[in-house]
C-alpha cells in the first residue's frame, strides 16, 4: 500500500473507531451542550445603552500638505459635514460619532475607529482627480462623479460604526456589509439624487481598475475588501433590485449585465429585511422624514458649482 493509501485507511479507522466506541455521540452532546449554552447567553446580553438621535459631530482639521488649502476651503464653505451630520441625525446613537476630515501622511485612506469616522484629504484629491471631465451619458455630471463617491465613502465608514456602536451582527464580510449599508442610505434619498450618487458612486469604482495590476495578485484576491470592480457591480445591483424603472438604463445598455440583474431584486430585499430588523429601531423616524429635503436644497447649489469648474 502506498503511503499515501495507508494514511486514508488510518484515517477510516480512527473515525470508525470514534464512532463504535460512542465518542461521536458523546462528542455531539458536548457540542450542543455548548451551543444551548452560548445561545442563552446571547439572549441574556444586556441592552444596549440608550441610544438617542442628533449624536453626529464633525471636524474639519486643516491640511498639513498645502496643496489641499483648496479642497480644505471648499469642502468648509461648502458646509459639507454639516450636511452630513443632518442626514445622519435620525440615526440613534448610544454616543457621539464624529465625522473628520484630516490629512493622513500622503495615504489616500479612510476609516472608522474608537467612535470617529476620518477621511483623508488625500483620499478626496484623488476622487477630484478621478472625476470625470465630461458628462456621461447615463446623465452623470462631473459633480456626481465627486459627490457620490465621497458620500459613498462617508456611508460607509458610517456603516462600520453603526455596526459597532449598536453592536449590529455582521453575517458575511464586514467591508460588503459596510458598502451595502451605503447603497441602502444613498437609494433613500429623493429618486433623482440616488441614481446621481449611486451612478456617481459606482464610477468611481469602475475607474479603480488599473490594467497594469495583474488580477491573479494574491494580495487583491485576499483582501478583507471585494474587488473595485464587484463593488461597483454589487452597488448597481442592489439600485437595479430596488428600483428597475430608475435604473433600467445600466441593465439595457450592459452595464450591468443581465445575468447578474435576474437576481438583484433578491439581494435587495434580503438587504431591506436586514436593514428593517436590525438598523430600523435605530432610527428617528420623524427626522428621517426631513432627509430629502435637506439633501435637494443643499447640494444643488454645491453641484452647479462643481459642474463649472
Ligand atoms: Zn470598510
Amino acid at each position: 500500500m502506498s503511503p499515501q493509501l495507508d494514511h486514508l485507511q488510518s484515517h477510516r479507522t480512527t473515525v470508525s473507531d470514534v464512532v463504535r466506541s460512542g465518542l461521536l455521540s458523546r462528542s455531539l452532546a458536548a457540542v450542543t451542550a455548548i451551543l444551548l449554552g452560548a445561545m442563552a447567553a446571547i439572549g441574556s446580553v444586556d441592552a444596549a445603552p440608550r441610544a438617542k438621535p442628533d449624536q453626529i459631530r464633525y471636524k474639519y482639521i486643516r491640511p498639513t500638505d498645502p496643496s489641499h488649502q483648496a479642497i480644505y476651503d471648499q469642502i468648509k464653505q461648502g458646509r459639507a459635514l454639516e450636511l452630513l451630520q443632518q442626514l445622519l441625525s435620525p440615526l440613534r446613537l448610544p454616543h457621539p460619532l464624529t465625522l473628520k476630515v484630516a490629512s493622513c501622511d500622503g495615504v489616500p485612506d479612510a476609516w472608522y475607529g474608537d467612535e470617529v469616522v476620518t477621511l483623508c484629504y488625500e483620499l478626496l484629491a484623488e476622487i477630484l482627480k478621478n472625476a470625470t471631465t465630461r458628462d456621461l451619458p447615463a446623465g452623470v455630471s462631473k459633480a456626481d462623479t465627486i459627490l457620490g463617491p465621497a458620500l459613498d465613502v462617508f456611508l460607509h465608514e458610517t456603516g462600520h460604526a453603526v455596526f459597532d456602536m449598536l453592536q449590529i451582527p455582521v453575517l458575511g464580510r464586514e467591508e460588503d456589509a459596510a458598502d451595502q449599508f451605503s447603497a441602502y442610505v444613498m437609494l433613500r434619498l429623493s429618486k433623482a439624487e440616488a441614481r446621481r450618487m449611486i451612478l456617481g458612486a459606482a464610477y468611481l469604482r469602475a475607474k479603480e481598475l488599473p490594467e497594469a495590476e495583474p488580477l491573479s495578485s494574491r494580495d487583491k484576491f485576499s483582501d478583507e475588501h471585494s474587488m473595485p470592480a464587484q463593488r461597483a457591480f454589487n452597488v448597481l445591483c442592489i439600485a437595479y433590485g430596488a428600483d428597475k424603472k430608475l435604473f433600467a438604463d445600466i441593465v439595457a445598455n450592459d452595464i450591468l449585465p443581465k445575468q447578474r440583474a435576474e437576481t438583484c431584486e433578491i439581494d435587495y430585499d434580503d438587504l431591506t429585511f436586514a436593514m428593517t430588523a436590525l438598523i430600523g429601531p435605530h432610527i428617528d423616524k420623524t427626522s428621517a422624514r426631513k432627509f430629502h429635503e435637506v439633501w435637494t436644497r443643499t447640494v444643488s447649489a454645491r453641484r452647479t458649482r462643481l459642474n463649472r469648474q
